[in-house]
């Protein structure tokens, strides 16, 4: 029989080459056992671990030794306080992402207002705006049939009504017209550099949610051309972009004819969101 003492050493030892290597053993074995982090310091070396939970544990350990990340294993993860279910179908929501949640729900506090998030994938975006902007009429698109069933059961799960549609960009739509907001976090990363990001991400997150073509801006200009067309006139698009996109983001929504442009900082002080108004 194994002690929590004992199980978090051996994940300790087994993750060490890992950034957060500890911290990931700490809570996997939170994960396997069911439990929070005062049952953990009680029971730290009086408790008998079952063989059920330690081969979900010794699993899991094993997972994410192979690089793959903690919450594609345990399934959970969290965006503005809200627990989302996500697998490998789905970007894992990221803290910088909440900064286009919190500028759109500063700017936009009546709950009269339509919004469209496209690309919405684990449906982080939309069921923030739902549930805290309480807005009228909240809907998410993706091309991928995998990632609306995550979103839609995340959205049921957060209590929140979405209407999501199969699309890919724009192109089924359908009368989804005179929008008052569109906000969208699509695939910015050049391909070129694809091959260097964390393997976490490379060989884990859905390729289709994070390549943005040759120079990353792929979706930008399809987004910069088509929006306007679901916007009314005076209606606002909220993009998240790469931080070093900003001036060529800015100078494409310039081109076509976008007004009130502003660049938001996300928490590390880069360019990380950038609005405008049709
Ligand atoms: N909207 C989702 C997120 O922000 C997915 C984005 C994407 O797939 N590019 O995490």
């Amino acid at each position: 029989m194994s002690t929590y003492y004992d199980l978090f050493d051996e994940g300790r030892i087994a993750l060490f080459k890992l950034q957060e290597g500890e911290n990931d053993a700490r809570l996997l074995l939170l994960w396997a056992c069911d439990i929070d982090m005062p049952q953990l310091l009680t029971d730290y070396t009086t408790s008998q671990v079952s063989e059920e939970k330690i081969k979900k544990y010794r699993d899991a350990v094993a997972l994410r030794k192979t690089g793959m990340p903690l919450q594609y294993i345990t399934h959970e993860s969290n965006f503005c306080g809200l627990e989302l279910y996500v697998d490998e179908n789905v970007l894992i929501p990221r803290f910088d992402t909440e900064v286009l949640v919190e500028k759109v729900l500063a700017d936009n506090k009546e709950n009269d207002i339509t919004v469209l998030d496209l690309c919405t994938g684990s449906g982080c975006i939309a069921i923030a705006l739902a549930k805290f902007g309480r807005y009228r009429g909240v809907y998410g698109s993706d091309i991928s049939r995998a990632a609306l069933e995550i979103a839609d059961a995340n959205a049921e799960r957060n209590g929140v009504d979405i209407t999501f549609y199969e699309s890919d960009m724009f192109n089924e739509l359908g009368d989804l017209r005179n929008l008052d907001i569109i906000v969208s976090n699509p695939p910015y990363i050049r391909s070129a550099v694809f091959g260097e990001l964390m393997t976490e991400v490379r060989d884990h997150e859905p390729r289709i949610a994070l390549d943005g073509d040759e120079d990353g801006l792929k979706f930008y200009r399809i987004i910069a051309s088509g929006a306007r067309e679901h916007l009314h006139k005076g209606g606002k698009l909220y993009l998240e972009i790469g931080y070093d996109q900003a001036e060529e983001v800015r100078k494409l929504l310039e081109e076509n004819g976008y007004r009130n442009i502003e660049i938001i900082k996300d928490l590390s002080g880069l360019d990380r969101v950038i609005c405008s108004t049709v």
